[in-house]
């Protein structure tokens, strides 16, 4: 299939959630249950999302291979909105050793007595590769805004935190996402828009099914009080952040099997837009080829 063929027929599960700017961005705009009328039975979404998967994997070989651009994937959600789970299968054909997956947690003493940024810069994909957050600095303007006692452990020179600092620090932001892209990092990113009622229904399904258990936490529960706050800062995090450079996919996220399907979509996408070839062959390195082959040929 030609590639731009390729691209439009992408384009239709990824083109309504995609947001690349972001002045009359709202949440309530977007409906976590959306499948875009598609009905699936969860074989076919299975085999279409596999399908995906080995198109990324035939990418990720070029993208390796070219050894310049690389893709930042950045996955922020509430929780039980699907990630781990979307992260699995999307890079279930992924070759491991070109993708690198970071979880960011609380942060320890070390990361906190750097500036915010510093421990996500550090693991930035190298080119080539396929790095993917697993939360990321966005948490910086989420969990901290929305629990501002978090952001005194981070020992900011108290004359620096004033009321804007959560202007600042989403300009900050955007900057660096600038500064990446304009290296070649090409930068996605996904909020999994998980309803209220939703989640809600799988923690219980968590404390219903022994083999769910583990996931379940009672502190998640606790933080589910917070959503109308978290909401407010996914919100404006999203209209100040969200850019043709690096856009925001608002993926709804009631329904796992469309979740897979519009994240693999939006990656295989913009991978294509990349239109990479494996490098080619210089006169001198076809000659040196040659000559090899030559000596082997010549050996026992
Ligand atoms: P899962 O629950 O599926 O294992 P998770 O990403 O929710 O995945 P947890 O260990 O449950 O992982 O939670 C990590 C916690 O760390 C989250 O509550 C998140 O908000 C918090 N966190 C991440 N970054 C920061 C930060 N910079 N400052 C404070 N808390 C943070
Ligand atoms: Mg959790």
């Amino acid at each position: 299939m030609p590639r731009q063929d390729i691209i439009d027929a992408l384009g239709k599960y990824t083109r309504p959630f995609r947001v690349t700017g972001g002045e009359d961005f709202q949440l309530k705009n977007f409906d976590p249950g959306d499948t875009l009328g598609l009905k699936m039975d969860k074989q076919e979404a299975a085999h279409l999302l596999e399908r995906g998967s080995e198109w990324l994997a035939m990418e990720q070989d070029i993208l390796y291979a070219q050894d310049s651009w690389s893709l930042l994937l950045v996955f922020q959600a509430m929780d039980a909105a699907g990630k781990d789970g979307t992260i699995k299968h999307v890079m279930s054909r992924v070759n491991p050793q070109g993708c690198d997956v970071v979880s960011f947690k609380q942060p320890s003493d070390e990361e906190l007595s750097h500036d915010f940024l510093w421990r996500y810069a550090t693991k930035v994909p190298e080119r080539g590769r396929i790095g993917i957050f697993n939360r990321s600095y966005y948490e910086e303007v989420l969990v901290v805004r929305v629990h501002q006692e978090l952001l005194k452990p981070q020992k900011i020179p108290p004359a620096l935190v004033g009321e804007r600092i959560w202007d600042e620090r989403l300009a900050d932001i955007a900057r660096f996402e600038d500064y990446l892209t304009r290296q070649g990092v090409v930068i996605l990113k996904f909020y999994l828009n998980l309803s209220y009622e939703k989640q809600k229904k799988r923690f219980l399904e968590r404390l219903d099914k022994p083999e769910k258990n583990w996931k379940f936490s009672a502190a998640d529960v606790h933080e589910r009080r917070h959503w109308g706050d978290y909401m407010k800062a996914y919100e404006e995090a999203i209209r100040a952040t969200a850019s043709r450079a690096a856009p925001w996919f608002i993926v709804p996220a009631d329904n796992k099997w469309f979740t897979r399907l519009v994240v693999a979509a939006a990656i295989v996408e913009a991978v294509e837009k990349l239109d990479l070839r494996y490098p080619g062959v210089t006169p001198e390195q076809r000659k040196e080829l040659a000559a090899a082959r030559e000596e082997l040929e010549r050996q026992k």
